[in-house]
């Protein structure tokens, strides 16, 4: 458990985290909204190459950005009670051995979640810090 006092922290908790992922690798953010689950992604994406800056998926479901020879995918299926078309795209991604595949709120495609996946828990403290626990 980790505790990270401000968005910069968690962006660099995030790049310090993404040294050791190596695709096809599926991650699963949980927390409650403006935790920081997109704000880790932004150093994840800092550590993969990513030169494009991270938004938050939340309106188009999904953004692909172009690493350092690894593509990252991010979903965020807040609000969304069917996928849809959007699981078989997901599935796509987490069978893509040169992905890292990123969720939030993946409640609705959790049946397809690859076994292996990692999870990372957000949280809010009352200081207003996060607390940030990773679960294999
Ligand atoms: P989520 O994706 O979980 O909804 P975001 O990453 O989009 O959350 O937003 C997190 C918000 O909280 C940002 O505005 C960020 O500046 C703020 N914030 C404050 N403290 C922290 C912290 N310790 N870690 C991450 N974000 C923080
Ligand atoms: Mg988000």
């Amino acid at each position: 458990m980790m505790q990270i006092h401000s968005e910069q922290a968690m962006i660099n908790f995030g790049a310090q985290l993404a040294k050791n992922f190596t695709p096809p690798l599926t991650i699963e953010l949980t927390g409650d909204i403006g935790v920081g689950k997109t704000t880790l992604v932004k150093g994840i994406a800092e550590a993969l190459g990513v030169a494009e800056p991270i938004t938050s998926p939340s309106f188009t479901v999904s953004k692909t950005y172009q690493g350092n020879g690894t593509t990252l995918k991010h979903f965020d299926f807040y609000r969304l009670s069917d996928p849809g078309i959007m699981s078989e795209d997901f599935a796509e991604a987490t069978n893509d051995p040169n992905t890292i595949t990123i969720v939030e709120w993946a409640s609705t495609v959790t049946d397809i979640l690859p076994d292996n996946h990692l999870q990372i828990n957000l949280s809010y403290n009352d200081d207003g810090s996060r607390s940030v626990e990773v679960v294999k």
